[in-house]
């Protein structure tokens, strides 16, 4: 991978995990999608329910190439009678991994208020049972705003209310060593690399096919990628978060191939091509199955489209938490991409 494209991909997954789009509240980040690539020459369109979709060449036998750019968030439930929040999670945000975390409370005006999850009565020094009480957000867990309210009163009078979107800090850092930690790198990674390939072809790179990338919306509730499949589409890779944990093959550092998902299998010959890609190539990858998972092209299916699947991504740790992933594990993605489209 060039130096320049590379440079070009961390770029972009700053710029995009910097955006908050926790799912249902995406048109600033399908926004900033259209108008990259509307700058770099090409000619994005939107669809109705949300979401970006583009060609990248003319051509055959048409291939998309899917990421999501929704992600986990919370939205508020009650404003309690201390001032602070209760909130639903929006996907599957769990209540003991945003704990101590800060957020955002985005109200209908566009107002935005910094908070911070915090078990209720969190002061160790007064609440003996701070450290072991059940963290859930329909209890213990409230967001506490930074700002100076006592009461239901105070902070309803900030504009804010029940149904405001909740972003939660992103947090994103590389180390020296290359590893990226963030949350929402499922699916900003794989994004950031969707951006990279459409740079790269806009600066000359050939394609062996047609091929589309689509940034989804509401994957993270199920529904990403279950509407708008051009109708010449024949077969759809999701780049995804690649799982990594125990039994599974997969590192940070590489791409991983998923053989199966809680969906199913996937399609056996864009597997097949997949693997000998990543071997012809030199990519570092690993084929898994994914025990608790279900992709966006597993919903394209499932939506009625007769098309072929399969499923790539980085690999990424500690998902729907503060993930880890690996800038070679993008490269690796990227890399595989690039040689399966030769
Ligand atoms: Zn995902």
């Amino acid at each position: 991978m060039k130096q320049t494209l590379k440079e070009y991909m961390l770029y972009q997954l700053e710029k995009l995990l910097a955006i908050p789009s926790p799912t249902g509240y995406t048109k600033e980040v399908c926004d900033y999608l259209a108008a990259q690539l509307t700058e770099m020459g090409f000619a994005p369109y939107s669809l109705h329910k949300g979401g970006v979709i583009c060609a990248l060449n003319e051509g055959e036998n048409a291939l998309m190439l899917a990421a999501h750019v929704d992600t986990l968030g919370a939205m508020v439930k009650t404003v309690k009678g201390n001032g602070a929040l209760m909130v639903t999670p929006l996907g599957g945000l769990t209540a003991a991994n945003v704990e101590t975390e800060t957020a955002w409370v985005i109200t209908r005006e566009g107002k935005k208020y910094e908070g911070t999850f915090q078990i209720e009565n969190a002061s160790t020094h007064v609440n003996r049972e701070a450290g072991t009480a059940v963290r859930s957000f329909d209890s213990t867990l409230e967001l506490l705003l930074d700002e100076k309210v006592y009461s239901k009163d105070d902070t309803r009078k900030l504009g804010i209310e029940t149904g405001d979107f909740v972003a939660v800090n992103p947090r994103f850092t590389i180390t020296d060593s290359g590893f990226i930690k963030s949350r929402f790198l499922d699916d900003k990674a794989s994004a950031a690399v969707l951006l990279t390939l459409a740079k790269a072809v806009s600066e000359g790179l050939e394609l062996n096919r047609k091929v589309y990338v689509m940034f989804t919306v509401y994957e993270e509730v199920g529904h990403g990628a279950a509407a708008g499949i051009p109708s010449d589409v024949k077969d759809m890779i999701s780049v995804d978060m690649g799982c990594v944990g125990a039994g599974l093959n997969c590192k940070e550092t590489q791409v991983s191939i998923c053989s199966k998902d809680s969906a199913g299998p996937y399609n056996y010959d864009v597997v097949n091509d997949l693997v000998a890609a990543a071997r012809n190539a030199g990519v570092d990858y690993a084929i898994d199955v994914y025990p608790f998972y279900g992709s966006d092209v597993d919903v394209t299916l499932k939506a009625g489209f007769d098309i072929r699947h399969g499923l790539i991504g980085p690999g990424v740790y500690a998902s729907h938490g503060y993930e880890r992933s690996h800038v070679e594990g993008l490269e690796n993605t990227y890399n595989l991409l690039v040689e399966y489209l030769k």
